[in-house]
């Protein structure tokens, strides 16, 4: 199923894994994904490492188990940083051969002290060569707080739009702790004409190494609120994941109250605070979609 048929009926709820690291036990995925078995998500996201990524094999593997095996539909990140055009599509047709339906196409980051090559620049023009090429729903990301590389809100924005113009059938935003960016952005995008609709990628933050490691990687701001929390439990691990499962709760419920199309859960592959999470805010999914 084309995932962007969903946002017709319902408001969306999806989750996203990662495999396991290259070397590491295979297994553990599954484990994850039978812990996740309990909510029903409308679909599940697999990552994939940037530059060609050794684990882009399991991505493929595990976004096509999570369809057949699990019965949930899937989509597949593919980051095209470093791709030629043949090795995108021999990862596009192995998707297509293993009935991946959805892929959510991604520039990825530029690995540090390498140059840029490759024949994509952005992921932009991964979406014209899958268009041109292929017949699987688009997914692409968005930043509420601009991405980190932009010149300005603005131009991101249009950057945005031409990426939907080429062919992005729906949008997941990067993590952000403060609605307000989203509402705002949300805004943008609507005066700009961008009409696909956009998850709200929320991140359950339960420990500190992990939020040091996102504001570094995507410039996430921390909001008063968030660093009070995190300066009054970090010392005591089960408090702070309890805070940051509270925290991801609020922000959910209160997206949902002011009608985000989707919400995007990043699991971490953590399905105790993924259920956690769903168990509390479910019901305020179900009760948005027969509204609308
Ligand atoms: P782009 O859309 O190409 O944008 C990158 C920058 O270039 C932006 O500043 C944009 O404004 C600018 N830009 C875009 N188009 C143009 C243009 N035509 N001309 C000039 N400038 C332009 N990374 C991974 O490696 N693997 C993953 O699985 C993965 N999953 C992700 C999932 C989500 C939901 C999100 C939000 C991010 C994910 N990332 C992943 C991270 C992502 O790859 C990085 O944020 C990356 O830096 C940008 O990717 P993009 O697809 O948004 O790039």
């Amino acid at each position: 199923m084309k995932t962007a048929e969903l946002f017709k009926h319902k408001t969306v709820f999806s989750l996203e894994v990662f495999p396991p690291k290259p070397g590491a036990d295979e297994g553990v995925i599954y484990k994850t994904l039978d812990g996740l078995s309990d909510i029903c998500p409308d679909f599940i996201s697999v990552t994939y490492g940037a530059g060609g990524g050794k684990n882009g094999s399991s991505t493929i593997k595990i976004a096509s188990d999570i369809k057949y095996r699990y019965g949930v539909e899937s989509a597949a990140h593919l980051p095209c940083i470093g791709l030629s055009r043949e090795q995108a599509k021999d990862i596009l047709d192995t998707m297509k051969s293993k009935g991946i339906e959805n892929i959510l196409a991604l520039r990825g980051d530029i690995p540090q002290g390498e140059v840029k090559k490759g024949d994509f620049e952005h992921a932009s023009d991964l979406i014209i060569f899958i268009k041109e090429n292929y017949d699987f729903n688009i997914l692409a990301a968005c930043y509420p707080e601009a991405h980190p590389e932009s010149a300005s809100r603005a131009d991101d924005i249009r950057r945005l739009k031409y990426k939907v113009d080429c062919g992005a059938d729906q949008l997941i935003t990067q993590l952000f702790l403060d609605n307000s960016y989203f509402y705002d952005f949300r805004e943008r995008t609507a005066i700009a004409g961008i009409e696909a609709p956009i998850e709200a990628g929320i991140m359950p933050v339960t420990n500190k190494r992990q939020i040091e490691r996102m504001v570094a990687l995507c410039g996430v701001k921390l909001p008063r609120k968030f660093m009070r929390m995190l300066e009054r439990f970090e010392y005591n691990e089960t408090a702070l994941r309890d805070a940051g499962i509270a925290y991801a709760i609020d922000q959910i419920a209160d997206l949902i109250t002011q009608g985000a199309d989707g919400i995007h859960l990043y699991t971490m592959n953590d399905p105790y605070v993924a259920k956690r999470i769903y168990d509390a805010v479910h019901n305020l999914i179900c009760a948005n979609s027969l509204v609308s």
